[in-house]
């Protein structure tokens, strides 16, 4: 009998993988190691780990094995935490991974980006047992209903890897992956502080995440946590406003599935206008200031 174990790294991951699950057709329990475990997702239990914060991957990895027997689909949403610790399950479980699904044809068949995004390969899972990490723009809203039961699990941390800092990137501001407007930015931004100054205090006004291009990121202009696309984190917004980003593929790899994106780009050439819903010819550092203060 086919049952999926999601394991929700954080509280509001456990609705998305609720919504993978559903749309599965497969009976499912839901982990969650870290904030609010929701009960109403349509999980026959709920495990609840009530961490403050994840364990190095090493030691989640032995505590998750120990919890993973008995399901067929072993499934995170995509993110940083679930690319370092499910693919060391996997390889713990000695099954199959897929990552990044964005839709399945069967509870076996997945489709998923390659390419960076430009091409869709189907794959087969042959192994009893498939690790998956899933893109929760492509499974909708979970139904809601009823009250699954709950169970407080222990989560031993025991490792010989020591956490001894942790730095919580981006301030108050909306983490990447979950906010619903971000403003990015590119090269032209020139040094962190004008990248602040211009594009935080947009972000700031419209309650907004900030991102940025590997370009930004390499030359110092944004920190690393902030940088969008292929190998950056993917992100599904609502509105993605884009400023003197050119638009590159891989850039582009980890927005497609905003909702709106808006190009602000002082080349009416730029390859972002391909995509862009709507494009804005100007320079950012007219345009960006103007839209602040006018919203
Ligand atoms: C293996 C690999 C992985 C990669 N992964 C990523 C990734 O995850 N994310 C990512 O972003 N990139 C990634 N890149 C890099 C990518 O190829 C591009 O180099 C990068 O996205 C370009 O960043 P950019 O648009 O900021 O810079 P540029 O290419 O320099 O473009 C700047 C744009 O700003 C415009 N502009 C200049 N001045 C202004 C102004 N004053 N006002 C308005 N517009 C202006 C220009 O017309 C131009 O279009 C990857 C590359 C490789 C090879």
């Amino acid at each position: 009998m086919s049952k999926i174990l999601g394991i929700a790294f954080a509280g509001h991951e456990a609705a998305p993988l609720a919504a993978f699950a559903q749309r599965l057709g497969l009976p499912f329990d839901l982990l969650v190691l870290t904030g609010n475990a929701e009960t109403d997702l349509g999980a026959e239990k709920v495990l609840s780990a009530g961490l403050s914060d994840l364990p190095p991957a090493s030691a989640l990895v032995e505590a998750l094995r120990a919890h993973a027997t008995g399901y067929t689909h072993i499934a995170g949403i995509s993110s940083m935490a679930s690319k370092d610790v499910l693919a060391r399950l996997a390889g713990a479980l000695d099954c199959a991974m897929v990552t990044d699904v964005i839709a399945a044809d069967s509870p076996t068949v997945f489709k998923r980006p390659i390419v960076a995004g430009s091409a869709i390969a189907t794959v087969e899972v042959l192994d009893p047992v498939a690790v998956l990490t899933v893109r929760p723009a492509g499974f909708g809203q979970p139904n809601r209903g009823g009250s699954s039961a709950v169970e407080t699990i222990s989560i031993s941390a025991a490792s010989n890897v020591v956490v001894t800092n942790r730095v919580q990137g981006g301030g108050a501001r909306p983490d990447l992956t979950q906010a619903k407007i971000i403003i990015s930015g590119g090269r032209p931004l020139k040094d962190a502080a004008t990248f602040e100054s211009v594009l935080g205090a947009f972000a700031d006004k419209v309650g907004g995440a900030v991102g940025a291009t590997r370009a930004a990121v390499d030359s110092g202009i944004a920190p690393n946590e902030l940088q969008v696309g292929q190998t950056g984190k993917i992100v599904a917004p609502d509105l993605y406003i884009a400023a003197g980003v050119s638009g590159s593929t891989q850039h582009m790899a980890g927005i497609k599935d905003s909702k709106v994106i808006v190009a602000i780009n002082k080349d009416p050439d730029a390859p972002i206008f391909e995509t862009a819903d709507f494009g804005l010819v100007a320079d950012l550092f007219d345009a960006v200031p103007e839209l602040t203060s006018k919203v």
